[in-house]
C-alpha cells in the first residue's frame, strides 16, 4: 500500500495543542494523575457524569458560560448556560425523585435532539438513574425491544412518537410506570413533563456515587447482528475528560459540534459529556445531514473542533468542492471522525477542500470513549486509525485454541484488535448476557471484533470486522482496503465490498457502489471501476462483480449494512434490521 504522510507542523499554533508530544505524554501518563482533574462530588462523595459536566462550572464561577448552542430545525437558536443547564437539568433530577424512581433504574429517551433531551440524559445521572437514549426514528419494535430488555422505568418522549411507537404496545412494558411527554400531548397514561418541571426546585444534591454506579445503558448499532446493551458506569467520565482534551484537543474557548444523535454512543460520549467536562460550547443541531445547512452552521457558530462521521464526509464530497467555498470555515482548527473506516481519500480531500485532515479515531460503544487516535501533533497516515491514547495499551492478537491470546508484536500481521482490559470506560457488561460478555475477553485482553495490523511506527490499520472479512483462493482480504480504491474514482459517492460464497474459490469479491450526482451507472463506467481495482489491488483482491445501487443500506448511526448486502445477495433472510435507516 502507497501510503502518503501528512506531516503535522512543529509550531506555528493557532492554539497549543494540549499534547505537544505524543511519545513522552505516553510514557508519564497514568488514570491515577489524570483522575485529580476531575472535581469528584463534595465531600469525597464519588464521581457523578452530570457533577463533572455541569456542577462543577457552576461552583467554579463559570455558570454564565454557554454551555449548549442549539439550532432548531426551522432556524430557531437557544443559548444554555451552564447555569441553566444546572437549574433544568436538577428539576428533572426531582421530578424522578418524585415519581419514585431508585437509582439503577433506567429512564428511557424517545425523541429528536430537542434541549430536553440533554436535559433528560443530565438530570437522569444527577439522580443516580441509568440514562438510555434511543434513536427517535426508531420504528414500534426496535423500541419496545429495547425498552423490555432494559426494563425502562421512565420513557420521555413526545405525543408524536408515543402515538406511534408506543401507546399500542404499552401493555406488553409492565415496568415502563411513567411516560413523560415534552410537549402538550394529554395522552391518556401520560404526564406533561415541563408541568412537573415547573413544580420542581432547580437546585438538587447529588447522592453519593460510586465510579462504579451504571450511568448508562447503551445499545450497541446493530451493524452485525442484533444490538447489544452495553452497560456504562460513572468512572467513564474519566475517559471522556481525557480523550476530549488529548483526542480532540478541546481548549475552555472552543466550539465543538459533534454531529452525533445521541441514540449511538458518539452522540452521548462525546454529544454531551466530553465537551461539557470541558465546559466549552457545544453545538446541537435537530436537523439531518443537509450540506449546505451544515457548512453554514460551521460558519455561524464559529466552530472550531468539529466530531463527524465517514458518512457524513462521504456525503460532503459527493456535495462538491465548491460549496464549502461559498462559507466562511475560518475558525475551524481540528476535525476529526469516527464510527467506520475513513477512507485515506477522505483525510486528502478534506485537506485540500476544508484546508485541514481529518482525523480518524476508533473505538466501539464497547470501549466508551475513543481508543485509537490521530492527534493534533502526530503525524496522520491517511487511511490509519492512528496511535493508541496514552492510558489504553492496544495490540493486535490472535485467539488461541485453549482460550488464550497470543499477541502478534512483528508489524504487518494482522489480526484482531485487543485492548488490555481495565481503562476506565470499559463496558462492564451487556444486559442480561453475561456469557457474551465473557466471550469478549481473553487472557486480560478485550477483543474488539475488528480485524487490524500494526505498522512499524505503531499506527493501527482497519482491515474490516471479523464477520465481514473475505476469504477468497486461501486469501484474507479486508473490504475496507478495496472500498478505498473505489472511492478513488471521482464517480464513486460510496463504495461495499462483501464476498459471494463460491464453491471454488471460496468467496468472490463483489462490490456494490453508489454514484456521485451527476454520473450515471453504465456498462462502461462497470468495467473502469473494475479495471481501476485490478490495477491497483492486482487479481486476487480486486472485486469480480460491480453492482450498481442508488444508494447502500445504512445503520441509523451511518454505517454500510455489509451483512445486509450479502443476506440480499444470498437470498437469506435479512436478520435483525432493527437500526437500519429508512427515509422517514
Ligand atoms: P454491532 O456491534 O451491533 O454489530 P457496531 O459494532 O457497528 O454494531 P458500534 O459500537 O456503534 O456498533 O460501532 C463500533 C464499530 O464501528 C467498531 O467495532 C468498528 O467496526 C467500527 N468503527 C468505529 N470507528 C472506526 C474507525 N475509525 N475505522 C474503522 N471502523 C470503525
Ligand atoms: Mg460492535
Amino acid at each position: 500500500m502507497d501510503v502518503r504522510i501528512l506531516a503535522k507542523p512543529r509550531s506555528g499554533w493557532r492554539v497549543p495543542p494540549n499534547m505537544p508530544d505524543y511519545e513522552a505524554a505516553r510514557a508519564s501518563f497514568s488514570w491515577e494523575a489524570a483522575e485529580r482533574a476531575l472535581a469528584g462530588l463534595p465531600g469525597g462523595r464519588g464521581l457523578n457524569m452530570a457533577h463533572e459536566a455541569v456542577e462543577r462550572h457552576c461552583l467554579e464561577g463559570r455558570g454564565d458560560h454557554p454551555a449548549l448552542l442549539w439550532r432548531g430545525r426551522r432556524g430557531e437558536r437557544k443559548v444554555f448556560t451552564y447555569a441553566e443547564l444546572s437549574a433544568s437539568t436538577s428539576r428533572f433530577a426531582h421530578v424522578l425523585a418524585g415519581l419514585g424512581v431508585q437509582p439503577g433504574e433506567r429512564v428511557f429517551s424517545l425523541m429528536g435532539r430537542i434541549p430536553e433531551l440533554y436535559l433528560t440524559a443530565l438530570g437522569t445521572l444527577k439522580h443516580r438513574a441509568v440514562f438510555c437514549p434511543l434513536f427517535s426514528a426508531f420504528g414500534p419494535e426496535p423500541v419496545r425491544a429495547r425498552l423490555e430488555l432494559g426494563e425502562g422505568r421512565v420513557l420521555v418522549t413526545t405525543s408524536a412518537l408515543y402515538r406511534k411507537k408506543v401507546a399500542s404496545l404499552r401493555d406488553s412494558l409492565p415496568h415502563l410506570r411513567h411516560v413523560l411527554l415534552v410537549d402538550e400531548g394529554g395522552e391518556p397514561g401520560t404526564e406533561a413533563l415541563h408541568d412537573l418541571l415547573a413544580r420542581a426546585p432547580d437546585t438538587y444534591e447529588i447522592g453519593p456515587t460510586s465510579p462504579e454506579d451504571m450511568a448508562l445503558l447503551h445499545f450497541t448499532s446493530g451493524t452485525t447482528g442484533m444490538p447489544k446493551g452495553a452497560i456504562h458506569v460513572h468512572r467513564a467520565v474519566l475517559v471522556h475528560y481525557v480523550t476530549g482534551r488529548l483526542a480532540l484537543d478541546l481548549h475552555p474557548e472552543d466550539v465543538f459540534w459533534c454531529t452525533a444523535d445521541p441514540g449511538w454512543v458518539m452522540g452521548t460520549s462525546y454529544g454531551i459529556l466530553s465537551p461539557l467536562t470541558h465546559g466549552v460550547r457545544s453545538v446541537v443541531d435537530e436537523a439531518d445531514f443537509d450540506a449546505e445547512r451544515w457548512y453554514r452552521l460551521l460558519e455561524e457558530e464559529r466552530v472550531t473542533v468539529w466530531y463527524t462521521a465517514p458518512t457524513a464526509v462521504r456525503m460532503l464530497m459527493k456535495a462538491g468542492d465548491e460549496l464549502p467555498r461559498r462559507f466562511d470555515l475560518s475558525a475551524l482548527r481540528f476535525i476529526a471522525s469516527v464510527g467506520e473506516p475513513l477512507n485515506p481519500e477522505a483525510v486528502l480531500w478534506a485537506q485540500r477542500v476544508l484546508g485541514l485532515p481529518i482525523h480518524d479515531t476508533w473505538w466501539q460503544t464497547e470501549t466508551g470513549g475513543i481508543m485509537v487516535s490521530n492527534y493534533a501533533t502526530l503525524a496522520i497516515k491517511p487511511g490509519s486509525m492512528g496511535r493508541p491514547l496514552p492510558g489504553v495499551e492496544a495490540a493486535i492478537v490472535r485467539r488461541q485454541p485453549g482460550g488464550g491470546v497470543r499477541v502478534l508484536e512483528a508489524p504487518g500481521l494482522e489480526g484482531e484488535l485487543a485492548l488490555r482490559s481495565g481503562w476506565p470506560s470499559m463496558f462492564r457488561g451487556y444486559l442480561y448476557d453475561e456469557e457474551r460478555y465473557h466471550k469478549c475477553f481473553a487472557g486480560g485482553w478485550y477483543l474488539s471484533g475488528d480485524l487490524a495490523w500494526k505498522d512499524e511506527d505503531g499506527y493501527f490499520w482497519f482491515v474490516g470486522r471479523s464477520d465481514d472479512v473475505i476469504k477468497s483462493m486461501g486469501h484474507l482480504i479486508g473490504p475496507f482496503e478495496v472500498e478505498s480504491v473505489l472511492l478513488e474514482h471521482p464517480a464513486v459517492a460510496e463504495a461495499a465490498v462483501i464476498g459471494r460464497p463460491d464453491f471454488l474459490i471460496g468467496e468472490v469479491v463483489k462490490a456494490f457502489v453508489s454514484l456521485k450526482d451527476g454520473y450515471a451507472p453504465d456498462e462502461a463506467l462497470r468495467r473502469e471501476l473494475l479495471a481501476l481495482a485490478r490495477t491497483r489491488l492486482g487479481a486476487v483482491v480486486a472485486p469480480k462483480e460491480l453492482e450498481f445501487q442508488s444508494s447502500l443500506p445504512r445503520t441509523r448511526s451511518g454505517k454500510i449494512l455489509r451483512r445486509l448486502l450479502k443476506a440480499r445477495e444470498l437470498g437469506l433472510s435479512e436478520g435483525d434490521v432493527s437500526t437500519l435507516e429508512t427515509p422517514t
